[in-house]
């Protein structure tokens, strides 16, 4: 079977890799260049979208912002998924909003903005401070601002309205401005829904982020009452949009009461670790899912953390004689901050992970790996 992925990047690698072994055969689309390419080596098949489409059996995707006349050749061809209205809630905050006060799953409170008075508006509303998004781009923690008093208002609203301003009748742009919400952590779930409406849903995992960017994430035990709101927003979310493939829900922990902050209808940063941690990673369970194979084992198997490589060429080759410890490269080219290479680390027990973390610890220095040497403190 052949499949197209939408987006050439590290996931669509990280998708084809867990492919081959099914018999499936990913080519990838790159919308920036309109290639279409190999998902390892990135070499041209010299080929149009639309013969690809024609020649594919399935077309999926590793990324939102798709664009509209590529989504909408691909849903034409009855091939697309997980489906338009999975698409266009993870591109659009607004759209995003609308799903979740639909589903009655709770979200931070929030007022769209399109003009200056709705901004003054939001702040009487909500309160201060205020998170600010711009509803239709945006990753990274990019594309927001923090209004935190007053004084602050207009020179934010001046770039916000340059924002706005940018958008055309066909792509209008909007903003967002939400509650800060006073959050004890953040986690997120990953969860596959297969064609016929079966759910698996991985253990929820706890995500640290460093300026707005995923930079660690942890799978180990998990509170059952988290787990099963984590497992009921994945359901309501995943019925509602007759999702098909891996999604992911980023939620805000409140107290123990968990809160989305937003959904990403793909496979996930904060779900790298499940290559490892369990006997079916978010990758080849989104490839089965969409290819219409039966759904793999979410079980944890073992505890794991997963620690992005951010920025940096390459990594001190001792990190791979701690046993259990694996590196996943992308293949890109070097720039600052960018999202190179992930690590990966599991054990059989908290105590033995940690352990293994302060190992990298040693080696990994805390200004680009931040957060290790805490985690395994905390898991002791
Ligand atoms: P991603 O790369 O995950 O898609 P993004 O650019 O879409 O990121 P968000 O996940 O919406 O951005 O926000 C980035 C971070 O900002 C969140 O992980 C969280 O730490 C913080 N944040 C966002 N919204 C709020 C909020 N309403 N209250 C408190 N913190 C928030
Ligand atoms: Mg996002
Ligand atoms: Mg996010």
């Amino acid at each position: 079977m052949n499949i197209l992925v939408l987006g050439a990047g590290q996931l669509a690698r990280m998708m084809s890799l867990e492919a081959a072994p099914l018999n499936l055969n990913v080519r990838a689309y790159d919308v920036g260049s309109k290639q279409v390419v190999h998902p390892l080596t990135l070499h041209s098949f010299e080929q149009t979208l639309e013969e690809a489409i024609a020649l594919v059996d399935v077309i999926t995707c590793e990324f939102e912002h798709i664009p509209d006349d590529v989504l909408a050749l691909c849903c034409a061809s009855g091939k697309f998924f997980p489906g338009k209205a999975a698409i266009k809630a993870g591109g659009d905050r607004s759209i995003e909003k609308a799903l979740l006060d639909k589903t009655g799953v709770p979200s931070a409170p929030y007022k769209l903005i399109t003009e200056k008075q709705q901004l003054i508006d939001s702040v009487s509303l909500l309160g201060l401070p205020l998170v600010i998004k711009t509803c239709q781009a945006g990753y990274d923690g990019k594309g927001q601002w923090r209004l935190k008093s007053l004084d602050q208002l207009d020179e934010i609203w001046s770039e916000m309205a340059e924002f706005i301003a940018a958008g055309t009748e066909a792509f209008p742009h909007t903003i967002i401005a939400e509650k800060m919400i006073p959050f004890n952590r953040e986690v997120s779930v990953i969860g596959a829904r297969d064609k016929t409406g079966n759910i698996a849903i991985y253990p929820v995992t706890e995500n640290q982020h460093t300026d707005g960017v995923l930079t660690l994430s942890l799978a180990a035990e998990i509170d059952l009452n988290i787990q099963q709101q984590a497992i009921d927003a994945f359901n309501k979310l995943s019925a509602t949009m007759d999702y098909v493939g891996v999604l992911a829900i980023e939620f805000f922990d409140v107290d123990g009461k968990l809160m989305v902050n937003e959904i990403a209808p793909r496979v996930h940063n904060s779900g790298h670790w499940t290559q490892q941690g369990t006997a079916c990673s978010q990758f080849e369970n989104h490839m089965r899912a969409v290819a219409g194979l039966p759904l793999g084992d979410t079980k944890l198997q073992k505890v794991s953390a997963m620690i992005n490589v951010l920025g940096q060429a390459s990594i001190s080759k001792k990190v791979l004689s701690i046993s259990d410890v694996k590196s996943h490269w992308y293949g890109k080219e070097q720039r600052a901050g960018r999202k190179m290479g992930h690590i990966n680390v599991s054990a059989e027990t908290n105590a033995a992970l940690a352990n293994k973390l302060l190992q990298l610890a040693e080696i990994l220095p805390e200004q680009d790996y931040p957060g290790i040497k805490s985690t395994a403190q905390r898991l002791l």
